[in-house]
């Protein structure tokens, strides 16, 4: 593994942020520079997020550490995520699930799924699916999801994330400067918990 990636896992590490040994793997297998655009890829492998054009940025590596940590996400499992942007998490998740997982990654600008597509061709997943469009919306054809994740932050949670989870199934999505982790008990039973201190972009 290249070194300055080493690096920045050490420091995730250091702040107690990255602890799961499957987590710790696939950042150990996805090189961050391979998910920044050339103008910035001096600043890779510092835990900051970079902006991506488009509004968007590629989030903090130690927030993505935190979410994953809090995911819980088992090999074979069928995820979906939003808002796919430079599709650095998108490659940790296709990792943590492996070739018998799935991971379905909704983008809602077509610049920034193409950006994610050829960042992610420089690696040989075949457990990835992209689409262009509104997550708010979920992806009514693949579901249901073990686990659902957000990147942007939505002003209501969607109807849609909620009942396109499995049973057991955990969704977490930042909300109101927090972090919120939502488990579902039952179709109808839904347990909450809330992470407080993170900042994400909205959702569009
Ligand atoms: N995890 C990504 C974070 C990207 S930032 C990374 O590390 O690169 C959040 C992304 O959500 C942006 O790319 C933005 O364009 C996208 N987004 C915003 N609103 C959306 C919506 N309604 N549906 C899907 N994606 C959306």
């Amino acid at each position: 593994m290249n070194k300055q990636n080493r690096q920045l896992i050490r420091e995730m590490r250091e702040k107690n942020r990255l602890t799961n040994p499957a987590v710790l793997k696939a950042f150990s297998k996805t090189d961050r520079i391979d998910f920044v655009p050339q103008e910035l890829q001096n600043r890779a492998y510092e835990d900051i997020p970079l902006s991506i054009g488009y509004e968007a940025t590629t989030s903090q590596p130690s927030t993505i550490a935190f979410m994953l940590e809090q995911l819980r996400v088992q090999t074979g499992q069928k995820i979906l995520e939003i808002g796919t942007g430079s599709g650095y998490l998108t490659a940790l998740l296709a990792c943590l699930v492996g070739p018998s997982g799935r991971v379905f990654s909704i983008e809602y600008v077509n610049e920034l799924k193409e950006f994610a597509r050829r960042n992610l061709e420089k690696y040989n997943f075949r457990n990835i699916e992209l689409k262009t469009g509104d997550g708010k919306a979920g992806w009514p054809k693949q579901a249901p999801f073990d686990r659902i994740i957000a990147s942007a932050e939505a002003d209501q949670i969607p109807s849609a994330w909620k009942e396109q989870l499995a049973a057991s199934g955990i969704l977490l999505t930042p909300f109101g400067y927090h972090l919120l982790k939502i488990i579902k008990k039952s179709p109808e039973c839904f347990e909450e918990e809330k992470f407080p201190f993170f900042s994400f972009v909205k959702l569009k």
